[in-house]
């Protein structure tokens, strides 16, 4: 079913979903199972051919993945949605699905550093060429592409600079281009709808937000539905060329009677069928369970994450503050441009002592867990510089925005004296 309201809150409680046909469960039941019995070998023949659209393989498709994927797909504005096993995954395929080797794609250079690792390495090895580039200067995505180039990439809000990446301004320099944007939105669910700014696609680590609870590892790709294939038909070989892997199938043909999905369909065609990296069905529900108090959850998260940043800003230990609400200029017009209902959960700050410092405060923590994690219920803390960037140069640690004596939080759900008491009694012990 389709959902007839445009409000988050009753999207997330009602997309995609009403009490099951069969049993009338009003919870999404988990379809715990491998395949799906064909009424006939014509029934099988038209499912493998893609004439009839249904369940063949868990590999491929579950329908508490896709009640999943229509939910978020709903939410996002988007036109359909694909589960997979990690954020990891999502990043990949997302760019996969347009890149072979030869060809190149410009990304921001503030990713989450195993984005950034996929991308300067793992892809590299495959052929296939990252350009890195400075995402406060949106025109310089237009100066480092050409005729191979596929995508943009970036992260909406991402740390530890946590500067909103200028959606508005790079999806319009490469719809002008033939060149869609991917947006892991994975530290903004709720605040921003990338499709909204002109985003192609949406990439989520659903382990985080969505999820909420630290429990599940998966990943989404949401399909905007929006941006023109065929018009650039020469930039996208892949989904405008007949597929070898698929009897000759053009994908921008095959799904004409089906709607603007040719991006996510392929993906779910080829290369989870190939690769495999499936969502279980299990991992699907939990975050179908999350996704039914995430509005209400962010919220809470950006409200506290407010207060604790207020709270840094006036401690001596503490040098510099990083939220979106401190912010002021440019980087403030960004956020307030694209973030609705607040700045994000995760602060960042400098403590006057450094590296030691960092260590002390981190080991005299009580409530925040010391995690590599970000987006769960609980408060969430941990010092980059001995972690997360330990393995980079300090040159490339300055650049990535980690110095010595930054820390970064999650912001958790707890009541806000608690969390503040927590930082108060650590950063005693850290000076
Ligand atoms: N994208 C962002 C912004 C992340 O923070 C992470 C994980 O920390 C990922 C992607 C990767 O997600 P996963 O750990 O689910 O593979």
């Amino acid at each position: 079913m389709t959902v007839d309201s445009s409000h988050p809150e009753t999207i997330v409680l009602h997309a995609g979903y009403r009490a099951d046909g069969v049993t009338a469960s009003v919870a999404v039941p988990i379809h715990q199972t491998t395949s799906y019995e064909f009424q006939s070998t014509q029934h099988a023949e038209n499912l493998f051919a893609l004439k009839e659209l249904g369940n063949i393989y868990t590999r491929i498709m579950n329908p508490t993945c896709d009640i999943l994927e229509k939910r978020i797909a709903a939410l996002e504005g988007g036109v359909a949605a694909l589960a997979l096993s990690s954020g990891q995954s999502a990043s990949t395929f997302a760019v996969l699905n347009l890149c072979q080797a030869g060809d190149n794609f410009v990304t921001s250079t503030d990713l989450y550093g195993g984005t950034w690792n996929l991308f300067a390495n793992t892809f590299k090895q495959m052929g296939i060429d990252a350009r890195f580039v400075d995402p406060s200067d949106p025109e310089a995505f237009r100066r480092a592409c050409d005729a191979r180039t596929r995508c943009f990439y970036a992260e909406t809000l991402p740390n530890p600079k946590l500067n909103v990446f200028p959606i508005r301004e790079v999806a319009d320099i490469g719809r002008a281009l033939g060149i869609p944007l991917i947006v892991d939105n994975t530290a903004a669910p709720i605040l921003c709808r990338p499709f909204d700014h002109g985003a192609a696609v949406v990439v989520y680590s659903a382990t985080k937000y969505i999820g909420g609870h630290g429990t599940s590892v998966g990943g989404l790709v949401v399909d905007g539905g929006n941006f023109d294939w065929e018009k650039h038909g020469e930039r996208f070989p892949l989904l405008t060329q007949p597929d070898p892997s698929y009897h000759g199938a053009v994908w921008t043909e095959a799904v004409k009677p089906l709607g603007p999905i040719a991006y996510i369909l392929r993906m779910r065609v080829t290369l989870l069928r190939d690769i495999g990296a499936a969502m279980s069905p299990f991992n699907a529900f939990m975050f179908l369970q999350g996704l039914e108090t995430l509005p209400l959850r962010m919220r809470a998260h950006c409200e506290n994450a407010v207060r604790v940043a207020a709270f840094l800003s006036g401690r001596p230990e503490v040098t510099k503050v990083i939220h979106p609400s401190l912010q002021g200029g440019a980087e403030r017009r960004r956020a307030d441009a694209h973030l609705k209902g607040g700045y994000g959960a995760l602060v960042g700050f400098e403590l006057k002592d450094g590296r030691a410092a960092g260590r002390r405060f981190i080991d005299g923590l009580k409530l925040f867990y010391h995690v590599a994690n970000i987006g769960d219920a609980r408060s969430l803390a941990i010092h980059p510089a001995t972690t997360t960037h330990a393995q980079l140069s300090p040159e490339d640690q300055l650049a990535s925005g980690v110095t010595e004596g930054y820390v970064r939080l999650s912001i958790g759900l707890e009541h806000i004296d608690d969390i503040l008491a927590d930082l108060d009694q650590a950063l005693s012990q850290a000076s």
